[in-house]
């Protein structure tokens, strides 16, 4: 009844008129658009895309003058094919040339950042206009899990942190009853904590959880450890982190509950999420040019994994143009058998983590340390250190404090095979490992 009156009259006289928002019309047209066919949507792509470059030439200092430089010409960019001319940028492009990037017309721009899941958090721009349609794509993808606005979700979210004057608390909780959620916090996690939001879970009996990817996981592991019967809400959503396959398989056993995956960043907001098949995510395509490249810039041919690139086709207050965002998705953008016409990016493989260095010159992929620990069910969160070279510190939290004997020495072995001995390798069992306020954890940290 609520989500009605909320979706219908609610929101629309919120969006439109108290906030002056076009959230909800964008919504309505995205709600369309992802029906049409791939050559209609990605007809409207290139004409959003060449009007984007034409604006970013006449009216963002750094991409006029890079561009002209390079001899490039918004004029020439005909086909999606002809974008790949255009250079790359990175973080550090915006670190450095940020006021430059940002648009010399009058648009009326908000600052966000990113998270410091890299540890390097980062300042940007964007135009209201663009936050809108964003949302918009979040509230599409939602609604494929079941979670269109106004239906009763729990949150497993990072919260703010901390001293929050009473009235901004008040006015906090006041927009989460309106929206029809509850937010438990991710931050406090402790097994008191966690026996306290389980009691508020089931009272308030969500159609869908919204969570983080690992808390919702230890919180899964928790209840099953504790033997709790979960109320069971319609799906589960989750993002901020890459869904392991044993995550989701454990997480629906639990809740008894389908999970939906989405990827997103602070960046861009929403970039993809499954819809009902599961088949990948379907890309945020009217807002988003999505590419997965090689590391010299050519595009990965399907089914290998690469470095995702992203363009906001609306970012007109500091466009994103070619941004390498430091994750890594598997090439391949299928189409899915639910009929959209939104392609699929296959698998999202994370973020590329940091590299070790040893005494002996070995290079140990950070990849293989969550490929090892997910083989210990009873290691709840991990955190490699590498501060010195001649030094790996491993930081477990683990069920009971510790591992079995046999486990350690198992965890030990493994690890020492790949690291030699050049290289003294130490566990250390903590209470917790902090997240960052994205809700990320930063799992392999090279700081030599
Ligand atoms: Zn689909």
């Amino acid at each position: 009844m609520y989500d009605k009156l909320y979706r219908h009259l609610l929101l629309p006289f919120f969006d439109r008129i108290v906030k002056g928002r076009s959230t909800v019309a964008h919504w309505k047209r995205a709600e369309e658009s992802q029906w049409w066919s791939r050559q209609q949507l990605e007809e409207f792509q290139l004409t959003s895309l060449r009007q984007l470059l034409a604006h970013a030439t006449a009216t963002c200092p750094y991409y006029g003058e890079t561009w002209q430089g390079l001899g490039l010409d918004a004029e020439a960019c005909q086909s999606l094919s002809d974008f790949t001319r255009w250079p790359l940028i990175g973080r550090d492009t915006i670190r450095q040339h940020r006021l430059k990037m940002r648009t010399t017309t009058e648009i009326h721009r908000m600052t966000k950042a990113t998270g410091g899941s890299s540890g390097e958090p980062l300042q940007f721009d964007l135009d209201s206009g663009s936050n809108d349609r964003r949302t918009a794509m979040m509230w599409r993808g939602y609604n494929w899990a079941g979670g269109a606005p106004g239906t009763r979700q729990l949150y497993v979210w990072g919260t703010p942190v901390g001293n929050i004057p009473t009235w901004k608390r008040f006015k906090m909780d006041l927009h989460h009853r309106f929206d029809n959620h509850l937010i438990l916090s991710c931050f406090e996690f402790t097994p008191d904590k966690m026996r306290q939001h389980f009691e508020r879970m089931n009272r308030y009996r969500a159609d869908v959880i919204v969570a983080y990817t690992n808390p919702l996981y230890e919180f899964a592991r928790f209840i099953q450890s504790e033997g709790l019967t979960p109320v069971s809400p319609r799906s589960i959503i989750v993002g901020a982190e890459k869904l392991h396959g044993f995550q989701r398989e454990l997480i629906e056993q639990i809740f008894k509950a389908p999970i939906f995956e989405t990827y997103g960043s602070r960046e861009f907001m929403l970039i993809g999420a499954e819809c009902e098949k599961h088949h990948g995510l379907h890309l945020s395509l009217e807002n988003l040019l999505v590419e997965v490249l090689d590391d010299d810039g050519s595009p990965t041919p399907a089914g290998q994994e690469g470095n995702v690139v992203v363009t906001d086709l609306f970012n007109y207050g500091m466009p994103f143009i070619r941004y390498v965002n430091g994750d890594r998705a598997v090439a391949g953008f299928e189409m899915c058998s639910c009929g959209r016409g939104l392609p699929l990016l296959k698998q999202v493989v994370g973020r590329q983590l940091d590299t070790l260095d040893t005494p002996d010159g070995r290079k140990i992929p950070g990849e293989f340390f969550p490929h090892l620990i997910k083989e210990f069910p009873t290691i709840r969160r991990f955190q490699v250190v590498q501060e010195k070279v001649e030094l790996i510190t491993v930081k477990l939290v683990a069920e009971g404090g510790n591992l079995t004997l046999t486990d350690r020495d198992h965890l030990m072995n493994e690890i020492r095979k790949c690291t030699g001995t050049a290289v003294d390798v130490q566990l250390q069992f903590v209470d917790d490992i902090p997240l960052t306020h994205a809700g990320k954890l930063k799992v392999v940290v090279h700081a030599v």
